[in-house]
């Protein structure tokens, strides 16, 4: 076993680029085989609505169990992933198997509203992502409305006019489009007004800055912000009771974190969800 699979060395890797050339082409060997081989799977954190509490749907969120057991956090490689292309095909089964979930919860009987997938920038600039979204809407049986699509700030802001496109027809097929990690890039704001967005994600950070003494004020920032532009808002990485009551006094609509749930297997949704009832 190579240092490389040390979390440390990835981070290294992904972050600086300072792994050798081998030891990437290997890294990346083991990224092909781990898809193969089924060792990249799908967790669910259920989302709620912070007002009664209701489940609102689940975030789709990817893993890697690297052959000896460890877990790859998707920090670590998807940065790999996009940089090898494999994300164009990692991310096309990702959006089908999250479809393919929340339309059988649905058959199931469960009332939910969303199953939210992250996109990559790369797989967004593929020409046949539309074809993609459209074909996994169609072979799930998933009515559109129900997929949410999360970018991410940086993306709104790479190759502008194209993006604006391309996000306009994604949005004609009816589902909806959130802002993930928002705050942490530079978007402008007469650009985050023109987009066909239907919600914010307040970054983790910005929920963790409600311990420190600058409190919540960037998260009210965007509350505030997003209400303005006629926007859902959404905080992700709540932890702890205070971050909740913070979050629902500001009018942030909805949340997902550890305190509400962990990032579950899909075997693990309807029990969860039965028990939160
Ligand atoms: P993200 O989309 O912002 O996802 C939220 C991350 O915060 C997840 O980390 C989630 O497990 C974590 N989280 C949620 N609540 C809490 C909390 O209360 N406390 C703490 N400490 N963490 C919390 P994860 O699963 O490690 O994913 C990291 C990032 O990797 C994601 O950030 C997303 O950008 C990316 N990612 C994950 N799955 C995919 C995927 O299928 N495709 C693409 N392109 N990116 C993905
Ligand atoms: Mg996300
Ligand atoms: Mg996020
Ligand atoms: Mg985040």
């Amino acid at each position: 076993r190579t240092k490389a699979y040390q979390r440390g060395s990835y981070t290294l890797f992904t972050r600086e680029m300072g792994i050798e050339i081998r030891e990437r082409a290997m890294l990346m060997q083991h990224l092909h085989k781990a898809f193969d081989a089924e060792r990249l799977y799908l967790m669910y954190q259920p989302q709620i609505d912070l007002k009664n509490r209701r489940v609102l749907g689940f975030e789709a969120l990817l893993r890697w169990r690297t052959d000896d057991g460890q877990m790859i956090p998707p920090a670590d490689f998807i940065p790999l992933a996009e940089h090898s292309g494999l994300i164009i095909s990692l991310g096309a089964w990702v959006l089908r198997t999250a479809c393919f979930t929340m339309m059988q919860l649905l058959d199931k009987g469960f009332q939910l509203d969303r199953i939210a997938v992250n996109v990559s920038v790369i797989q967004f600039r593929q020409p046949d992502f539309f074809d993609l979204v459209e074909s996994a809407l169609r072979d799930s049986g998933l009515a559109p409305h129900f997929l949410e699509l999360e970018i991410t700030e940086s993306m709104t802001m790479s190759g502008a006019g194209l993006f604006e496109e391309s996000l306009a027809r994604l949005k004609t097929l009816g589902l909806q489009i959130a802002i993930d990690d928002f705050g942490t890039g530079f978007s402008s704001l007469s650009y985050l007004d023109k987009l066909p967005v239907d919600r914010l994600k307040i970054d983790r950070a910005f929920v963790m800055q409600i311990d420190t003494e600058n409190g919540p004020r960037i998260a009210e920032l965007i509350t505030q912000l997003g209400k303005k532009l006629g926007l859902q808002i959404i905080a992700e990485g709540i932890e702890s009771e205070l971050h909740l009551e913070v979050l629902q006094k500001l009018g942030c609509d909805e949340g997902q974190g550890f305190l509400i749930a962990r990032p579950m297997l899909e075997s693990a949704i309807e029990p969860w969800l039965r028990e939160w009832k």
